[in-house]
């Protein structure tokens, strides 16, 4: 006969013993809903380990991966007004909390600012998009799986993005990495707000206690991450009016058209004068740890007429920088045909 007591109690022991095996002590975590800029500001500036919270969705997948573990929340989309996009004499003004699908959805947007309603049509699927802010958008983590959490090993690795000393996808499964860039990171930065956002020119402006800052978009990565302090807030993005005769184009390719980030994207800035390209604002996503500038297609096509074999050139010269690795080459190839697309749609 079975000693139901013992039986019991053996089972319980096991259960317990093999709970503890995977208990994690519960995180404590604090979590502030700030009612103002200078609140949230100066509760980032109290607790130093603290993080802003917006719409989550890249926070809340980082931190459930381990990848970062903030002893503070600060909550800004409880700050009330800051969702606004208006246009004034000096341009587009974009709040911090509008949403990608506010964006996209803007009648002033798709009017005279329309790189935007194309980059915002295109990033990933409608409820991420009615949940997800262009602050957020802009501060996203790069897509790296050794930085993030390998798909394919379940571990994640102690990169440079960490404090470590190794990009584990220089000799790893490197086939969505950057193309460009000498950085020791080799991740991709697939944000389809940024390049559309730094080809029309926008600054962004950033709060921190007390003061308060403007710099052009471009100046706010650096290659392991972004410039902001851990007291700086994005509060806002200004965009200069374009020319009536700026063309603006954003393609982007991704495998699944239905939700996946970018391979590679390109942004057009294109302002014609006299049938020739007058001006050009040439930004490349998803090919480098930040949004990429063009500088070599940009001077290729200004002052000339726009044609297939100056759109070619102008997308070889861009892609003479590349140093691809082991498995992304085809990322070259790819790019360079949405250069020459952009250019010349
Ligand atoms: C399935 C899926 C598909 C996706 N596809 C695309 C895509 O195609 N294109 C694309 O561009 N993106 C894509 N993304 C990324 C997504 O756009 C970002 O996760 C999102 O923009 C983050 O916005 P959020 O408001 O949720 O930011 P949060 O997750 O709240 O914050 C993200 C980061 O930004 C910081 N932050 C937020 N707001 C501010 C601020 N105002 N000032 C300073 N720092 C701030 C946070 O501290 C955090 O570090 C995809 C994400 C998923 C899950």
């Amino acid at each position: 006969m079975i000693n139901l007591k013992l039986f019991k109690t053996k089972v319980i022991d096991e259960a317990l013993s093999l709970l503890s095996n995977y208990w994690v002590e519960p995180k404590h975590l604090e979590y502030f809903n700030a009612k103002t800029i200078d609140e949230a500001v100066s509760l980032l500036d109290e607790y130093k380990e603290a993080k802003i919270i917006a719409g989550g969705v890249d926070l809340v997948r980082l931190m459930r991966n381990g990848v970062i573990a903030p002893k503070v929340l600060v909550n800004i989309e409880t700050i009330p007004d800051l969702a606004y996009i208006i246009e004034d004499a000096e341009g587009l003004k974009i709040g911090a909390l509008a949403t990608i699908t506010d964006i996209k959805t803007s009648p002033i947007i798709r009017d005279k600012y329309n790189l935007l309603t194309q980059a915002a049509r295109s990033v990933a699927a409608p409820q991420i998009r009615n949940m997800v802010t262009i602050g957020g958008n802009l501060c996203q983590a790069v897509r790296c799986w050794y930085y993030t959490l390998s798909p394919v090993t379940g571990r994640s690795f102690f990169c440079y993005r960490k404090g470590g000393t190794h990009c584990y996808a220089v000799a790893g499964d490197n086939r969505y990495h950057a193309i460009f860039g000498d950085s020791e990171c080799h991740a991709a930065f697939s944000s389809d707000m940024a390049p559309a956002l730094s080809a029309l020119q926008a600054k962004v402006k950033i709060a921190s206690p007390g003061r308060e800052r403007t710099i052009p978009l471009e100046e706010l990565y650096m290659p392991l991450g972004n410039i902001l302090k851990p007291n700086e807030m994005i509060t806002e993005l200004r965009v200069p009016t374009p020319k009536p005769s700026t063309k603006q184009r954003y393609l982007k390719f991704r495998i699944r058209r239905a939700i996946d980030p970018a391979i590679s994207s390109v942004a057009a800035a294109i302002t014609m004068g006299a049938g020739r390209v007058s001006s050009a604002r040439i930004v490349l996503g998803a090919v480098a740890p930040s949004p990429y500038r063009s500088v070599e297609a940009e001077e290729t096509i200004k002052g000339n007429v726009i044609t297939e074999s100056l759109a070619e050139t102008a997308a070889k010269r861009a892609m003479s920088k590349t140093t691809p690795l082991r498995m992304n080459g085809y990322k070259v190839a790819i790019t360079e045909t949405l250069l020459k697309r952009a250019i010349m749609e």
